[in-house]
């Protein structure tokens, strides 16, 4: 990693790269499509940096809100 500045979730769509999203309260992590969650944010037109949708995330484990976003290589 590090040869990208990977800010925002469409430049995680377009590199190619998944979003582990990773839950603070219970460690539950979940591998998101980069290219589905820019849809599914309406992300298309406008920047999402990753520390927003950090913010915005919300566990369906245990309801905490607030994830740890990282860029993945899509290994399937
Ligand atoms: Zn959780």
């Amino acid at each position: 990693m590090g040869r990208f500045r990977l800010d925002t979730v469409s430049d995680c769509a377009k590199r190619g790269y998944n979003l582990r999203i990773e839950c603070r309260g219970c460690n539950r992590v979940v591998l998101a499509n980069a290219v589905l969650m820019q849809v599914e944010l309406g992300a298309v037109r406008t920047k999402w940096p990753l520390e927003r949708v950090q913010a915005c995330m919300k566990c369906a484990e245990c309801g905490k809100r607030g994830a740890t976003i990282s860029a993945c290589e899509i290994t399937f």
